[in-house]
């Protein structure tokens, strides 16, 4: 089925607009290319895939990227919320397309802060991003999420800080029905769900029948290097 083009003029559209039973996140990804399929990807977790969405090939692209802030706003335009936070990198430019979606449609100031790797391997608000934060009500966006270990700690380092969480939300949700609003303690509100499989390197089908791991995009490159030492 072909993939209709959504509205990417650079008009500032006011509500989502399903342009096929694909929600318009999915059909965004697709179009521009940034959903791979039928390849061979090496997560942040180490675990291997046959898809993978690269935000990088999305935050390269302002239309799209602010279309992908739109619906994320529209999505939580009911709740009441003074400043959108993501994980560093690609939760800064969700986080700032976001808010300034919100800004728009609520007429009103919406922040935009970002969380950055400790060396704890948690997150930390650093750059005065705490004073901003305290008492305020929060929304939390990830990209994808496969487990929510990032956000756990977006929110532990929100929480720290004295921000009230309201909801988390993302562009994907691919463990659906794994990954809830249980797992946060607050409502989750993906734009979509899709079912990515995830395999251990041991039995991945694709290092069986030989594929190359794709070291262009996510964490091949460093898998690569590590096997040939
Ligand atoms: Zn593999």
């Amino acid at each position: 089925m072909p993939i209709r083009h959504a509205a990417t003029t650079g008009a500032l559209a006011t509500e989502a607009v399903p342009m096929s039973d694909e929600p318009e996140v999915l059909q965004i990804v697709k179009r521009i290319g940034a959903f791979k399929t039928r390849d061979h990807f090496v997560g942040v977790s180490g675990l291997h895939f046959d898809s993978y969405m690269v935000k990088d090939i999305l935050f390269a692209r302002p239309t799209e990227a602010s279309r992908v802030g739109e619906l994320l706003a529209l999505r939580n335009l009911d709740l009441d919320i003074e400043v959108v936070a993501g994980p560093a990198t690609g939760g800064i430019l969700l986080a700032q397309w976001t808010a300034f979606h919100l800004s728009r449609l609520k007429g009103q100031e919406v922040y935009a802060v970002f969380t950055e790797k400790a060396s704890d391997k948690g997150q930390i608000l650093g750059r005065g991003y705490g004073d901003i934060v305290a008492g305020r009500k929060m929304l939390v966006l990830e990209d994808s999420v496969r487990t929510g270990g990032t956000v756990k700690k977006v929110l532990a380092a929100i929480t720290a800080c004295g921000g009230e969480v309201t909801a988390v939300s993302a562009m994907f949700n691919v463990s659906p029905g794994k990954v809830t609003d249980a797992t946060f303690g607050v409502p989750f509100r993906p734009l979509a769900e899709i079912s990515v499989i995830s395999y251990h390197v041991d039995d991945c089908p694709m290092c069986k029948q030989g594929i190359p791991v794709n070291v262009l995009f996510a964490h091949g490159k460093a898998f690569v290097e590590s096997r040939s030492k």
